[in-house]
């Protein structure tokens, strides 16, 4: 098993970052063979999840809908005021599986890693762990 982390540092306060080609440098750099990669967020108001990265539209319009169902001017008890963003990331959920082959992951064609930042702008990190094959 091989270990990383990869650091994300975000720009507002709701936005989805594209970790695609960071998780690959990194797993490039750390010499992983085949297998099933991990990819984890250690936070609670940031997620992880896969979809289309073709058009920069689909990332937006998966916040405007999150916020659409996660109204922000509800008044929610949780004293930090981020309330909103804690439930966003249980609906995404904080991590992610794929198989690694090849020299990168097993993604469809639109599919792209994105991480889901729900309270920033902040710096954060994302653990990657990579069970390999045995030859
Ligand atoms: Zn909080």
């Amino acid at each position: 098993m091989k270990q990383g982390r990869v650091t994300i540092t975000t720009r507002r306060t709701m936005e989805l970052v594209d970790i695609t080609s960071s998780l690959h440098h990194d797993i490039a750099q750390a010499g992983c063979g085949p297998g099933l990669c991990h990819i984890s967020s250690p936070h609670t108001t940031a997620g992880i999840t896969i979809n289309e990265g073709a058009d920069p539209a689909v990332a937006r319009d998966i916040i405007a809908g999150l916020k659409k169902i996660v109204p922000l001017d509800y008044p929610f008890e949780h004293g930090e005021g981020n309330s909103a963003a804690h439930i966003m990331t249980s609906l995404t959920g904080i991590s992610v599986q794929l198989f690694y082959d090849g020299g990168s992951f097993q993604l469809g064609t639109w599919q792209r890693i994105f991480f889901c930042e729900f309270d920033g702008p902040r710096t954060r990190g994302v653990r990657w762990l990579m069970v390999e094959e045995r030859p």
